[in-house]
């Protein structure tokens, strides 16, 4: 674990601005990602995404997730900003583990 940097090969320098979460049991944090990999991949859109799409490795927005077809939305998991009041939430929720 590296802290705060992404966990992309060949990041080890680059800081991390989110870090996926995964539910389960409770949440789970997952790999701390750079800004290149969680921004939204929708044309014209540079917004931090709030999905990840695990089937395509395509992050996008909250709005352009929801421009999806019923059924081929990306199912997750979460895209969660590193000291965003989600994230602070998370760290004190008990029930929240790490990867
Ligand atoms: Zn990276
Ligand atoms: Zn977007």
């Amino acid at each position: 674990m590296t802290g705060r940097c992404c966990t992309t090969d060949g990041h080890e320098q680059t800081p991390a601005v989110a870090v996926l979460v995964y539910y389960g049991q409770g949440a789970i944090l997952g790999e701390p990602l750079c800004r290149d990999y969680v921004a939204c991949r929708a044309s014209g859109c540079d917004r931090i995404g709030a999905v990840y799409d695990g089937d395509y490795r395509e992050p996008y927005c909250q709005r352009h997730a929801e421009q999806f077809p019923a059924g081929e939305a990306p199912s997750g998991p979460d895209i969660v900003e590193l000291g965003s009041a989600r994230h602070a939430e998370l760290l004190a929720d008990p029930d929240t583990r790490t990867a």
